[in-house]
């Protein structure tokens, strides 16, 4: 049997809906896993499961706070990823992001660990190309109010790609595009978990715009192996390197989708379009086949069908 190499895992949002997915893996690949979360959007209900574990350690901390730890690998995952919850404190955000790389990087520095940074497809913006590949620069609005996001998230692949030129520091960027999935907070205000809490409570589904814009949506089990996969890949890939389920939907296609999953007869409400919401985005996944053997195996119905059990379970618990 291949013997594993127990390292120091940090997970920066471990208490997060993709963190928790990520401590868990982690934890059962064999690692050590330290969570740092202030609890801004992640639930103590996320990790309560792996309390219990030797391995896994809990850490109250803001990311925006210097801290000092020893450990081998970092994943940076703290920020918050729903437009209504990083817009609600847009110069925390930036500050999530920015001062989060900052501490993340001089930590791994210090400790020569190799670290992977949550980047988000957001870098691209409103994309003019489409489907979106790494080389494309995005078309970002430096003063919208999706900025202290999008911005914050450039900014910190800026820092990312410095720290590898200036102190050969062994770095990873992932550029996440739509993931959904269980844990998702059911106040969260995506898309995928708003549409499922309205359709299974008989609510109005909201449709913000014509509905016509479209998101790729991936599975959070997928990218969690990729986020593995990139962690262990040669040192010359630091990417940046997208991953996302190139399946593209219209918000109507999946509104339809989610009330037929449901057997919800809820209606569909046309809502105004938020300030910036991008027009089209879809993956190019390239980069993620040839370098990490990567490709999405849930298709969006199957992921449908576990994330709508997962809130069902919610609201019959009434939590
Ligand atoms: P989430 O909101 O569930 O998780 C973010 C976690 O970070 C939460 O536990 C939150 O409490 C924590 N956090 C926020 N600010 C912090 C701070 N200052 N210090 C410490 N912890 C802090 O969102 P998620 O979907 O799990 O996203 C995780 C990461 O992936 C984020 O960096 C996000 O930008 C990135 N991402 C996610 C998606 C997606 O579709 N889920 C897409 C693109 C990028
Ligand atoms: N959206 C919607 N109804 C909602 C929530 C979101 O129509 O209740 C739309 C939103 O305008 C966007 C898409 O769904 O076009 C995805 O929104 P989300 O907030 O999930 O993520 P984004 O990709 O915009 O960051």
């Amino acid at each position: 049997m291949k013997e594993v190499i127990k390292k120091r895992v940090l997970v920066t949002g471990g208490a997060g809906f993709l963190g928790s997915f990520l401590c868990e893996q982690l934890l059962h690949a064999g690692h050590d896993v330290l969570c740092m979360d202030n609890f801004f959007t992640g639930r103590k209900a996320n990790i309560a499961h792996l309390m219990d574990n030797p391995y896994f350690e809990l850490m109250r901390q803001d990311v925006t706070v210097p801290f000092y730890v020893e450990v081998d690998e970092i994943y940076n995952l703290a920020c918050p990823a729903s437009p209504v919850h990083y817009q609600f404190d847009p110069v925390q955000t930036t500050k999530t992001s920015v001062h989060g790389a900052i501490n993340v990087l001089g930590l791994a520095n210090r400790v020569k660990a190799k670290v992977l940074q949550a980047s988000t497809s957001e870098v691209y913006g409103d994309p003019t190309i489409h489907p979106q590949p790494e080389s494309y620069w995005g078309n970002v609005n430096p003063i919208g109010i999706r900025s202290c996001y999008d911005e914050g998230k450039r900014c910190a692949e800026t820092l990312f790609f410095d720290y590898h030129r200036q102190h050969q520091l062994e770095i990873k960027v992932v550029r996440i595009f739509n993931t959904y999935g269980p844990r998702m907070h059911p106040q969260d205000g995506r898309v995928v978990s708003n549409f499922i809490m309205q359709a299974l409570q008989g609510d109005a589904i909201t449709i913000y715009g014509d509905g016509k814009q479209t998101r790729s949506f991936c599975y959070c089990d997928d990218l969690i192996e990729g986020f593995i996969r990139l962690m262990a890949s040669d040192s010359s890939v630091t990417g940046p390197i997208n991953l996302g389920n190139p399946g593209e939907f219209t918000m109507i296609e999946l509104a339809e989708t989610i009330l037929e999953l449901t057997n919800s007869s809820s209606e569909l409400v046309f809502k105004p379009l938020p300030e910036d919401d991008p027009k089209q985005r879809r993956p190019d996944i390239t980069l993620a086949k040839q370098h990490l053997n990567w490709e999405p195996q849930i298709e969006l119905r199957a992921g449908l069908d576990k994330t709508i059990e997962y809130f069902d379970t919610l609201l019959s618990a009434g939590k």
